[in-house]
């Protein structure tokens, strides 16, 4: 195959290469996605930045791929600026996903706009802090946003629907008051907290998409007119049903997702996850689920798309 064969090939799928660089983590979120981090403060069980970089090579990087940089929690990790150095010369989109505490003592002078960091907020102060199960962690989350927003990096905020949330007003009106404090971001992810093995074993109550429904559509009310606003597992009835409105897929493309960690490097298998509400609901070919696929329902300027998180 000629290389402009090949390139033609890649244009048509969208490749992600997501790896956890490190298993440590400084928090210790009832919900937390990995049960296989260890929430010790310090890095663990890291991937280097030498064998990252041989990875990113063998699979021929190009700057239409994206990487994504997640943990633990990926500022803990010895290597972490020599690693966002080392994607550089791919020239894609890179994301890094992180509790935003570290933020602060980050160097913002190595930061690039191709850097994208996504920093989830749990709801107000005390909420915030009850999930991560650390106290002053609301605190230097909003600090490390303020100093990352005068950079040429970009920051997304994911707010996270937890139970609480979704059943009190009081915590939910406490949360938008406290959202008021944020610098300007470049887009708001919107999503529900998600049943996990660590919030089954801390006996965390689901957050159903009935629940999550209300919340979701007075968050994107709140930044629509705001930032770029990107929803996935999480129920936008009320949203759309709202809004005679038409939805383009932008993408256009096949999307593939590489993952890598210290020990294993695989394909994901990417597949839209069943909902019960699905059986009777006429949104559900556009209500997106980036744990299955990757994929969310973008709001720019009241124009509605499919696109990735
Ligand atoms: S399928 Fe419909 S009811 Fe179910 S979460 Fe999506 S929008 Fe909400």
């Amino acid at each position: 195959m000629s290389k402009t064969q090949r390139d033609e090939g890649l244009e048509k799928i969208k490749r992600i290469f997501y790896t956890n660089i490190t298993y440590g983590c400084n928090s210790n979120c009832v919900f937390c996605y990995s049960h296989n981090t260890k929430h010790i403060k310090d890095t663990y069980n890291e991937v280097s930045r030498k064998s990252l970089v041989e990875y990113w090579n063998r699979m021929c990087v190009t700057k239409s791929d994206r990487i994504i940089i997640n943990g633990g929690e990926p500022l803990l990790h010895t290597e972490f600026k020599d690693i966002l150095a080392a994607t550089q010369k791919y020239g894609c989109e890179v994301l890094i996903y992180t509790n935003g505490r570290l933020l602060s003592t980050l160097d913002t002078s190595i930061l690039i706009s191709n850097y994208r960091f996504v920093v989830p907020i749990h709801g107000h102060e005390e909420l915030h802090d009850n999930i991560t199960r650390v106290r002053g962690s609301y605190q230097e989350m909003i600090e490390g946003v303020n100093r990352l927003a005068s950079s040429k990096a970009l920051v997304d905020l994911k707010v996270i629907i937890n139970n609480q949330m979704a059943i009190h007003r009081e915590d939910y009106l406490k949360t938008l008051d406290s959202l008021c404090q944020l610098p300007d971001i470049n887009a708001v992810h919107i999503t529900k907290m998600a049943d996990t093995i660590l919030s089954q074993r801390n006996q965390c109550p689901s957050v159903t998409p009935e629940m999550s429904s209300r919340c979701t559509k007075g968050l994107f009310d709140y930044f629509k007119n705001k930032c770029v606003v990107k929803l996935f597992d999480t129920c936008i009835r009320e949203i759309v049903s709202d809004n005679s409105i038409i939805v383009i897929n932008e993408l256009g493309q096949e999307i593939k997702v590489f993952f890598k960690d210290a020990q294993h490097e695989f394909a994901l298998n990417l597949e839209k996850p069943y909902l019960r509400c699905m059986d009777t609901c006429k949104y559900k070919d556009i209500c997106q689920s980036a744990v299955g696929e990757y994929t969310v329902l973008e709001v720019n300027d009241n124009s509605f798309s499919i696109g990735l998180e």
